[in-house]
């Protein structure tokens, strides 16, 4: 322990020289509103006449908002909700024709993906002090609750069901839908927005005809950002984020690039951008340069990747800490492995762990799917005179695996605390970082048997 004299000798950490690259890092966060939205005057036109209705007494118009991921659905409709709600606080006129708060809801169809559920949330969210079972009665009874603590609390609400096409919608937004001047008192209302990546949603035929009649939804279309629309989109974030003059000329423009090619997602070329700024303090410098713009995008990608992992089943990661084990012990001169040399290691954890050891055409499917998830490379080697057989390589830094996935789990830990040593967690240096990058791939047609 450190005596009250050394102590007293240093300074505080804080006080020596930081990277100051960033100034305020909520307005980076996916959740930021900010001021104003660069190239969306026409769309935020028509949601604004969509909704204004409300304001002399009438119900607003649903919404359906298609469009690929990062191209501002869900900022839109913060934004104009976010306006309509500071413009009803300042609008005192005798005039005013709504009578009921508002409240806006915002609920995720892939967290929340059952009507019932869907339901039970937008009551707890008018009120969180109402006692009612998870499971157990049937959905129109949830309805009816719902009807009841909207007419006791006397409020209209907003709801946004964001991802609507990950579940079955039709006999919610029917009964949504049919709600005002049924079993909703007059004068409140429900105005509903469908949100979906999905740009073929409503011509899929997932909706009901009689459910789309009775909506009725307003369709919009959120077309893709260009390179251009993005720059703009990072610049006005980056006034605010950034300290000034510590981007290089050249990273906003690389940023706008991968979104532009990437759909023009303003959240891919968002994320790279703060990606990059943390990246330049993590090499303690005071600028952020092209460079560190490239490392935060092969950081982002393993960060998707890991995403992904977490969700597979068991087999399929000890199938993966199989791959690393195998291509650790590879002889140098070997750029790949093949199925066998997997497949007989994995008997091996298995056997070790007491675990069912499922066929080669089993591992073989899952191998594909990890090669599809772009974890491994591992093509279908029909040359050989060994048989039908994959050569495997490892796609993305096996440390990150390790310490990502594999230590969560207690089996596969164990093993890798016997292959490796103890000191795997507490010293994670000792991993091995051995990684080997292929040629890049994308999409799924590649090598899938
Ligand atoms: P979506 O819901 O379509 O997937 P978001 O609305 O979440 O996309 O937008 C992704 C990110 O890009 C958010 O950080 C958002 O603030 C920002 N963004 C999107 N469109 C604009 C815009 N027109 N102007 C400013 N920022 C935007
Ligand atoms: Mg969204």
């Amino acid at each position: 322990m450190a005596s009250k004299g050394e102590k007293g000798n240093k300074t505080n950490i804080f006080k020596q020289d930081i990277p100051m690259i960033f100034k305020n890092l909520e307005v980076m966060s996916p959740q930021y509103v900010p001021d104003t939205l660069v190239a969306r005057d026409n769309v935020i036109t028509e949601v604004r006449n969509a909704l204004s209705p409300i304001l002399i007494g009438g119900y607003p118009r649903h919404l359906v908002f298609q469009g690929k991921s990062g191209t501002g659905k869900t900022v839109v409709i913060n934004y104009v909700v976010n306006q309509l709600l500071e413009y009803l606080k300042e609008e005192t006129t005798d005039d005013r024709k709504i009578n009921s708060d508002i409240l806006y809801v915002e609920i995720n169809c892939e967290e929340r993906n059952t009507t019932i559920r869907v339901i039970y949330d937008i009551i707890q969210k008018i009120d969180d002090t109402i006692e009612i079972p998870v499971v157990g009665m049937a959905t129109s009874w949830y309805f009816d609750r719902l009807w009841d603590v909207i007419n006791t609390h006397h409020v209209s609400l907003f709801i946004i069901l964001d991802e609507i096409d990950k579940m079955d919608a039709n006999n919610l937004l029917y009964n949504l839908s049919r709600a005002q001047n049924r079993k909703i008192d007059k004068g409140l209302f429900i105005g509903i927005v469908a949100i979906t990546n999905n740009t073929r949603y409503l011509t899929e035929g997932r909706i009901d005809a009689r459910v789309l009649s009775s909506l009725n939804p307003l369709s919009i279309v959120f077309s893709p950002y260009d390179a251009d629309m993005l720059r703009e989109i990072l610049e006005q974030r980056a006034v605010d984020a950034f300290v000034p003059g510590v981007l290089d000329d050249l990273v906003i423009p690389l940023c706008a690039a991968r979104g532009a090619n990437e759909h023009g997602d303003a959240r891919l070329s968002l994320s790279l951008l703060e990606t990059a700024g943390h990246v330049a303090i993590q090499h303690n410098v005071k600028k952020v340069l092209e460079e560190h713009v490239k490392e935060a995008e092969k950081k982002n990608e393993v960060n998707a990747m890991i995403d992904v992992l977490k969700k597979q089943p068991f087999q399929s990661k000890l199938l993966l800490l199989c791959v690393i084990y195998q291509w650790q012990l590879r002889e140098p001169e070997e750029n790949y492995l093949r199925t066998g040399d997997v497949y007989e290691q994995y008997k091996l954890f298995s056997m070790e762990l007491e675990k069912e050891v499922l066929g080669p055409t089993r591992i073989s499917g899952l191998l594909s799917e990890l090669d599809y998830l772009n974890v491994i490379d591992a093509p279908v080697d029909s040359s050989g005179e060994r048989g039908r057989t994959r050569k495997i390589m490892i796609s993305i830094p096996v440390r990150e695996i390790i310490e990502n996935i594999i230590v969560d789990d207690d089996l596969l830990r164990d093993i890798v605390e016997k292959v490796w040593g103890k000191t795997i967690t507490d010293n994670p240096i000792k991993i091995p970082n051995l990684y080997y990058s292929p040629k890049k791939k994308r999409g799924k047609q590649t090598h899938i048997h």
